[in-house]
């Protein structure tokens, strides 16, 4: 049946698919007022040429005096090049209006040759017929060249295999239609396990099985059976991009792609085998998902292996910005397991100072490249460790890696400062945490008071007595406890009062908002003194300002741990800040 429809919309084809390419593929043309001005040019010169012949005026030249009739030659070249532009630039129709201006001039001549006897016209005339024959060679020549070049352009952009547009010819369409600025939608189209049939049954069948879902595929899109304005292109291998204007709701959108799917289900039979093709769809609409050429298509992609990778029955999915997060979290999972087998995962070390600006010692944060050299931030790859259960091995990587260069120090430069590192729930809760811990401290040689773990009071929220059983054994062995971010989480004075903690770090959502307002300021100040009546150290994050350093010693702040005083620091520069910090 759709090859019937076929041949029978064949002249309604050449308005889609072949339409859209031959405009794509077109030459630039040169503006219309060229070809206005070239013709003025023509005629205003011959008149010059014509009066300028009959004049017997003489006009002042280089100091001396030549008759105006020797200009008329001049200007009878320029008449000849405007013709000759003519042909050369606007084809069929420069090539027959230069003729038609050329010929008319025969009539005039003649009679002014023949019948007034004046021979001086005689010379124009050779030149008309020279003229005339080197346009015609211009045009033919040009002709040839034009066929020859519309051919490549056309090759240009379709796809050898499936003689259907190529990816060349999608992202020109994709960038005319984004310049133009009306919507459409971009659907990225994978066909599901080509790779079974090329490798069971040769890239012959292969290549026959893209040609037939290729010309299904044109059908619709020739045909306009969908109902919308369709333009369908093969990008690569089994991929292809269709694109969708002409709709006014979701639901066209929706029947059209379920369309495409449904030839799918048509039986196809190749070499006498009967295959049953699916294929994952996934699409993002202009400008409403996304706003430029690329993002349409990476968008569309997104959807699209969003569908392979959920294996739901929904084949069809609309591109949400939160496929992108499951993308980037994968992105990074894979960088996580990278930089842990390859132990590339590592440290700053952030001071902390009292009030006086003495050292009080350094927080480990974890730090970890991207192949380009740059950083991902721990606040990004932290929550995706966190999520796929890696966290502890980040944790453990960078606790181990921070306690050796600690004792290290510790040994050389015989300071009394203290390592604070992170700890997430996962780690904490782990069976072999504490023998992690003390195994540690052995190897590395830091002691148990010289430690501070930092736990974010969210996490107790959990498991709440598992974690308190392991808070108190920590604490039994003499390493320090600070609960991190404090205020962000579920804080609940009961709950603090039976947090056997030794510090309470205060977010610095809270230290930024301090002096923007009275009850800003007074709200750490409460913070500040409940620490204190459960006997905790107080610690201000994030500190920036030197305003804030004065209000927190106001308020009676213990320690800073912010930009002002330090940023996070290369183990080596940490070092140079103990070795000046001991010499003082
Ligand atoms: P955190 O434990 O609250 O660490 C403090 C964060 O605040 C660090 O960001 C630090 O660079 C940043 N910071 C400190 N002072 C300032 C300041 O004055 N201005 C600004 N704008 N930022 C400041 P970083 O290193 O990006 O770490 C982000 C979070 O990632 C940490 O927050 C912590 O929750 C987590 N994290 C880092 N390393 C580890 C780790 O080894 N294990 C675990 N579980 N979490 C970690
Ligand atoms: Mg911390
Ligand atoms: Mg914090």
């Amino acid at each position: 049946m759709l090859r019937g429809l076929q041949n029978s919309h064949d002249s309604k084809k050449k308005k889609t698919t072949e339409a859209t390419l031959d405009r794509l593929s077109a030459r630039r043309k040169t503006p219309a007022g060229v070809y206005i001005a070239l013709v003025a040019a023509y005629l205003i010169t011959n008149i010059v040429v014509m009066l300028a012949s009959r004049s017997k005026a003489q006009v002042p030249f280089l100091g001396g005096t030549i008759p105006i009739t020797a200009f008329a030659g001049v200007f009878s070249a320029i008449s000849e090049i405007c013709v000759i532009f003519m042909t050369f630039y606007f084809g069929k129709k420069g090539y027959f209006t230069a003729l038609t201006l050329l010929i008319i001039q025969f009539p005039a001549v003649m009679t002014t040759t023949f019948i007034q006897h004046n021979r001086t016209s005689l010379p124009g005339i050779f030149v008309n017929v020279v003229s005339i024959v080197a346009i015609t060679i211009i045009y033919i020549n040009n002709k040839k060249m034009e066929e020859y070049q519309k051919k490549l352009s056309y090759q240009a952009v379709t796809d050898i295999l499936t003689g259907l547009p190529n990816r060349f010819a999608c992202g020109e369409l994709l960038r005319s239609l984004v310049e133009k600025g009306d919507k459409f939608v971009g659907v990225s189209i994978d066909i599901n396990s080509f790779k079974g049939i090329n490798e069971t049954m040769g890239f012959e069948t292969g290549n026959a099985v893209l040609r037939e879902i290729a010309s299904r595929w044109k059908t619709i899109a020739d045909t306009g059976l969908s109902g919308t304005k369709d333009f369908i292109t093969r990008i690569s291998g089994d991929e292809f991009f269709l694109v969708i204007r002409g709709y006014s709701s979701d639901e066209d959108i929706l029947r059209t792609i379920k369309q495409y799917d449904s030839v799918l289900h048509n039986r196809l039979t190749i070499d006498d085998c009967d295959l049953y093709i699916t294929a994952s769809f996934g699409y993002a609409e202009f400008p409403a998902d996304a706003k430029t050429k690329d993002s349409i298509i990476s968008y569309a992609d997104t959807a699209m292996h969003e569908v392979k990778r959920s294996s739901s029955s929904n084949h069809i999915l609309r591109f949400t910005p939160d496929m992108l997060k499951t993308e980037r979290t994968l992105e990074i999972e894979g960088k996580i397991r990278e930089a842990l087998e390859n132990e590339t995962i590592f440290f700053y070390l952030q001071p902390q100072f009292n009030m006086e600006h003495k050292l009080r010692g350094f927080e480990a944060l974890a730090r970890m490249k991207n192949a380009d050299g740059g950083f991902i931030s721990p606040g990004e790859f932290i929550p995706v460790a966190e999520k796929v259960g890696l966290v502890d091995k980040v944790d453990g990587m960078v606790f181990r890696k921070a306690a050796m260069f600690f004792g290290e120090l510790l040994r050389k430069t015989g300071t009394d400062i203290i390592l604070s590192v992170n700890v997430s729930v996962r780690h904490l809760l782990k069976n072999d945490f504490l023998d992690e811990i003390g195994n540690v401290l052995r190897e590395s040689g830091v002691p148990a008071d010289k430690l501070e773990i930092e736990i974010t009071e969210s996490i107790m929220i959990d498991s709440v007595d598992k974690a308190l059983q392991c808070i108190d054994e920590l604490k039994a062995m003499g390493v320090k406890i600070a609960i991190d971010d404090f205020g962000t989480g579920y804080s609940s004075l009961s709950y603090l009062n039976k947090f056997p903690a030794n510090l309470l770090k205060i977010d610095k959502s809270f230290i930024d908002k301090m002096n923007e307002d009275d009850s800003s300021k007074q709200y750490v100040s409460a913070i500040i003194s409940i620490g204190h009546i459960m006997d905790f150290d107080v610690i201000s994050e994030g500190v920036e300002e030197p305003e804030q350093v004065e209000t927190l010693k106001e308020i009676g702040c213990d320690f800073i741990q912010g930009f002002i005083w330090g940023r996070p620091l290369p183990q080596e520069e940490a070092e140079k800040l103990v070795t000046e910090e001991v010499g003082k």
